[in-house]
């Protein structure tokens, strides 16, 4: 059986940093990596400034914005980072 097709793509994990070469197959499957889509990425540096609070269960949390800038970014983590979750 022929291997797939596949070609590698430079991606950094937003985590830890660490440079990712993800293996991306023709049929869009990928290998090396794992790929939670198009966020939007605090970048620089910032401000949370509380908006609410909210209740989980019997514990209460304070909700945070972020104010600063922020930009679109494909969320990449290492195999590594994902397990730790
Ligand atoms: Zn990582």
């Amino acid at each position: 059986m022929k291997e797939k097709e596949f070609r590698i793509i430079d991606k950094s994990c937003i985590v830890c940093g660490r440079k990712l070469k993800i293996k991306l197959y023709e049929d869009g499957s990928y290998r090396n990596g794992q790929y939670f889509g198009v966020l939007n990425v605090p970048v620089g540096r910032g401000k949370d400034r509380k908006i609410g609070a909210a209740r989980l269960g019997n514990m209460k949390c304070d909700v945070f914005e972020w104010t600063g800038r922020k930009m679109k970014a494909e969320y990449w983590e290492c195999d590594e980072c994902f397990d730790e979750a």
